[in-house]
């Protein structure tokens, strides 16, 4: 069932709009804040808030916080303040705490049209507990609850379902963000334009089986890349040096290919190098990998191969590297994925924390039809399993067309 999105609520006018943002961004080792595009991601729903007269409490987990307060300083919410405020162009309230006295103050002496921000969620020992009297904390200072955080609607923390669950009565929707989101993946998975190619890479498959056994059921073709590629070519029996391998899965491996047979399409050359590192020597092989070696991307057969495949799609949808992309010289399959991608008129849908770095390194995500905001959410929503903190908000008004 669809949801209420903040565009079917009218009247905001002097409301305090509680908003569940994702600004869990990545931080470089000081601190800074290595990528935005989640910060970015929100503002529309926040612009809207601000537009229609409320007051707009924005509230995140960053990082990782392990309850040391010295060690936690680099996952406080001050540089995320910040540059919520100079992409807002309005000054935004930082608060230092997530609940409390602090926080009471501030929304209640919150001239309309202004912006607060609360500290880490994940600060309050109850947040990933989904304790419900933290959480009655939170909802007792918002009128109106938004859930704008897809890249954890996969998650049952307080600020995610307790506190939406809790604020019976009042609104509960979704923010621009994930209502954009849920479009582009039901479209994805009840009516694909066709052909539909699937692209999977990355890391491993053990982290991916439900995803690709969806897709499989959908998809007409699924060209596979990256390490997980290894498994199925052991699977097979096929050697494979070297590379990255989950010895444990070979039965599941065996399973998908047999799921997918017709449709899993194997990488026919590779790019290994004697060692992991971007120093490495390294030679094209096609077929099996010689001992000793490691494959680190695909080949340039299995990339024009691939290209030519996207190009002749309607719809693609793409999560995992083709290889280990980060070291410059095995990033070749990856960025001509993104070039394939950005380059056809199909629609085209990227998905996983890292493969969206990736297109976003290459500066290509704004030739895709979407990026998603989500890893683990992006996989486990194509999986199917129900998003619990989806399910306590406010069901779309079936009036409506
Ligand atoms: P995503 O986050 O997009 O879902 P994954 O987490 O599954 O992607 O995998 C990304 C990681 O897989 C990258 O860090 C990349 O270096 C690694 N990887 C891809 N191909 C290879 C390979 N052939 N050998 C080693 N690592 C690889
Ligand atoms: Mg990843």
């Amino acid at each position: 069932m669809a949801k209420k999105t903040l565009r079917d609520l009218n009247d905001l006018s002097g409301k305090r709009v509680l908003i569940r943002v994702d600004f869990n961004v990545p931080l470089n080792d000081d601190g800074s804040i290595s990528n935005d595009r989640r910060i970015r991601a929100a503002l529309p729903t926040i612009r809207h808030v601000l537009d229609a007269g409320a007051v707009a409490i924005c509230m995140s987990h960053l990082g990782r916080p392990k309850g040391d307060p010295k060690q936690d300083a680099i996952y406080r919410m001050d540089r995320v303040g910040q540059r919520l405020s100079e992409l807002l162009g309005k000054p935004v309230k930082k608060l230092d705490q997530v609940v409390g006295p602090e926080v009471t103050a501030a929304v209640q002496t919150a001239s309309p049209g202004s912006v607060i921000l609360l500290e880490n969620l994940r600060f309050h020992p109850g947040e990933q507990k989904g304790d419900e009297a933290f959480a009655a904390e939170l909802a007792k200072i918002g009128d109106v609850y938004v859930n704008d955080a897809f890249g954890t609607c996969h998650r049952t923390d307080a600020s995610m379902y307790a506190v939406p669950k809790l604020m019976t009565g009042k609104p509960r929707v979704v923010g621009f963000l994930v209502a954009k989101e849920l479009e582009i993946l039901e479209r994805l998975l009840t009516a694909p334009a066709r052909p539909f190619v699937g692209v999977l890479g990355g890391a491993k498959v053990s982290d991916k089986i439900g995803f690709i056994k969806r897709l499989l059921e959908r998809v007409d073709r699924v060209l596979i890349g990256g390490a997980m590629t290894y498994t199925f070519m052991q699977a097979l029996g096929q050697s494979i040096g070297n590379s990255r391998v989950e010895a444990d899965k070979l039965d599941v491996a065996r399973e998908l290919l047999s799921l997918g047979q017709g449709k899993i399409t194997l990488p026919v050359d590779h790019l290994i190098a004697d060692r992991l590192d971007a120093s490495a020597a390294t030679k094209i092989v096609e077929g099996p990998i010689p001992d000793g070696w490691i494959a680190v991307d695909i080949g340039p057969k299995t990339i024009a191969q691939y290209a030519d495949i996207i190009g002749q799609a309607k719809m693609v949808v793409w999560n995992g590297p083709m290889g280990k992309f980060e070291d410059e010289p095995f990033s070749r399959g990856t960025r001509a994925i993104a070039e394939a991608m950005a380059g056809s008129s199909a629609i085209t849908v990227v998905g996983g924390g890292e493969t969206a770095e990736a297109v976003e390194a290459f500066g290509l995500d704004n030739k895709m039809t979407h990026v998603s905001t989500g890893g683990g959410a992006f996989l486990e929503y194509v999986e199917g399993t129900p998003f619990k903190a989806l399910s306590v908000l406010d069901d779309a008004d079936e009036r409506k067309p």
